[in-house]
């Protein structure tokens, strides 16, 4: 299992095309897509699914049964609204043939442009993808409340004052913390204002050598060419790779991602594998 230190933020799990994606960041709770579940994520109480594809949900089942064996209450799956009613239904066959019975679930379909509150201080906004089937993207922003400007200059006791007569002082503002693009041909900068800031991006780069070209294009996943222009755009600190082709070896994509990457850009681009 691959284990990432981006910052404050921890990634564990694993991301292999057609095999299965996996990423838990425990610092916030969470889990991008589930291809598998190893049983020391089942505790993990928010699931955030980019795309029906097997190797980004069938870990789904075990996620839910466990917990509903361990008497833990039903965690908090989202998914994309256009197979939600498949998904529920798949998982409702899967019950009566596992216990007889349905398993108690949480999910919730989520659409393009949806901003969901979770874990009190976290947002999820859900970003369009762009992938062979329908497809979302997701970025974390922390919520945190700040003093309004107009009362920046103002003692802390003027301050308190206001605050028992009623007035609201503080504004929230939104620290992007961690986006997850899922399976796409693109990162969809444009879509979101705070994208290309956030601290960590996770994006795919199925394909790196020269001839898989046609298959990215085909099979709508990045290659590296598209990948290495779009850098410049971002300002994470940390860019992790996900995602790549069970046709390479650790070594090869280690040697054909970290060759053509510029000087400046080695230490921010992570590899998780
Ligand atoms: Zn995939
Ligand atoms: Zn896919």
């Amino acid at each position: 299992m691959a284990l990432l230190h981006c910052g404050n933020l921890t990634l564990e799990g694993k991301s292999s095309s057609a095999v299965a994606t996996y990423i838990r960041v425990k610092e916030l709770d969470l889990v991008f897509d589930l291809g598998r579940c190893p049983m020391h994520f089942i505790g993990t109480n928010h699931v955030f699914i980019s795309h029906f594809h097997l190797d980004h949900y069938f870990g789904l089942p075990i996620y839910i049964s466990q917990r509903w064996l361990s008497d833990i209450p039903p965690g908090n799956i989202y998914v994309p609204s256009s197979g939600f009613r498949q998904l529920t239904h798949i998982l409702d066959m899967l019950s009566a043939l596992d216990m007889g019975r349905r398993w108690v679930y949480r999910v919730t379909p989520v659409h393009v442009g949806d901003a969901l509150r979770f874990r009190q201080n976290l947002i999820a906004h859900i970003l369009p993808g762009n992938h062979s089937v329908p497809a979302v993207s997701y970025l974390i922003c922390e919520v945190r409340k700040k003093l309004k400007p107009e009362f920046h200059e103002l003692q802390g006791h003027e301050i308190a004052a206001l605050r028992q007569s009623g007035t609201e002082v503080t504004t929230e503002v939104q620290l992007p913390l961690i986006a997850y693009l899922g399976d796409t041909r693109g990162i969809p900068l444009d879509v979101h204002p705070l994208l290309k800031q956030c601290q960590v991006l996770i994006c795919e780069c199925t394909f790196v050598l020269p001839e898989h070209r046609a298959r990215a294009k085909k099979t709508m996943h990045l290659h590296l060419d598209m990948l290495l222009p779009m850098l410049d755009e971002l300002e994470s600190e940390h860019v992790v790779l996900t995602h790549f082709s069970r046709r390479y070896t650790p070594e090869l994509i280690r040697q054909k991602v970290f060759s053509r990457l510029p000087e400046k850009e080695r230490a921010r681009v992570k590899l998780f594998l």
